[in-house]
């Protein structure tokens, strides 16, 4: 389970996370709605500790996430035990961020291999089934300029995948797509949801939210308003805030 405990995150005199309690189970899919400035990228930074909270911890499976406990205190982890912690947890941008410079077969195998996890060849064995998985098999040599954006996002998806991960987080991830694109990566999506991945998701899409999500979490301000599964949150919001975000995105 991914557990964030307690967490607050503030610039300056600006709290952009004010006490955020959140569980998320093995195999479920949450899905994050707030309006823009809500602290829904802060959140998910924080989660794989791309971001340091002022107070509060996240942990997955019981482990705290950039931290260790020392005695009855909590003390920052070496950069190095954190980039370990942080390659349990899969990413997925809004603007992809493959590496130019690599094939598409290269930005999937890249990591595995980095990390002494695999060898070159069972990495690039492991990538040519994801890119099969996400419905580019023939893309492998292909670079990143050279596919269309909702291409380079499932490619993204894969590199994600690449390293096993406990749990993927996703920040909006079709919002920089154009609309005839975004469908064929929200199937790449609920395709990971229903064979049990642990899903956190950023978006807009709220019937993608309906279809998918074991429960919804509307934050606002950097509170958790509501959450629930999207038959309550969604159709029955109980709160002013949220029925009021619900009536400009739908
Ligand atoms: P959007 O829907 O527009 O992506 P969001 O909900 O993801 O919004 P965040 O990116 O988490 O919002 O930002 C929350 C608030 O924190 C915003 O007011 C933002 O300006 C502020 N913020 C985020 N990162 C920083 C930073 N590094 N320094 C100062 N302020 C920041
Ligand atoms: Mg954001």
């Amino acid at each position: 389970a991914v557990e964030v405990h307690d967490v607050h995150k503030w610039y300056g005199a600006h709290r952009v996370l004010d006490g955020v309690n959140l569980t998320v189970r093995p195999g479920e899919v949450t899905v994050i709605l707030g309006p823009s400035g809500s602290g829904k990228s802060t959140l998910l930074r924080v989660i794989n500790h791309l971001e340091k909270p002022e107070i509060g911890h996240v942990s997955i499976n019981g482990e705290p996430i950039g931290v260790r406990r020392h005695g009855g205190r909590l003390r920052e982890l070496s950069e190095r035990a954190i980039l370990t912690q942080r390659s349990r947890i899969g990413f997925v941008f809004q603007n992809f961020n493959l590496f130019p410079h690599l094939t598409v077969l290269d930005n999937i195998a890249a990591a595995p291999v980095a990390t002494g996890k695999l060898s070159r060849p069972a990495a690039q064995e492991l990538a040519r089934e994801l890119l099969d998985r996400v419905g580019l098999a023939d893309k492998a040599g292909a670079y990143p300029r050279q596919l269309s954006g909702g291409q380079q996002q499932r490619v993204a998806i894969a590199r994600a995948l690449a390293l096993r991960p406990g749990v993927i987080l996703f920040d909006e991830p079709t919002s920089a797509l154009d609309p005839e694109l975004v469908g064929e990566v929200l199937a790449v999506i609920k395709d990971l949801a229903t064979s049990g991945t642990t899903l956190v998701i950023v978006t807009h899409e709220v019937g993608f939210a309906r279809e998918v999500a074991d429960r919804v979490v509307f934050i606002d301000g950097g509170r958790i308003v509501e959450q629930g599964p999207p038959a309550e949150v969604l159709d029955k919001p109980q709160h002013e805030r949220t029925r009021d975000f619900l009536s400009k995105v739908l």
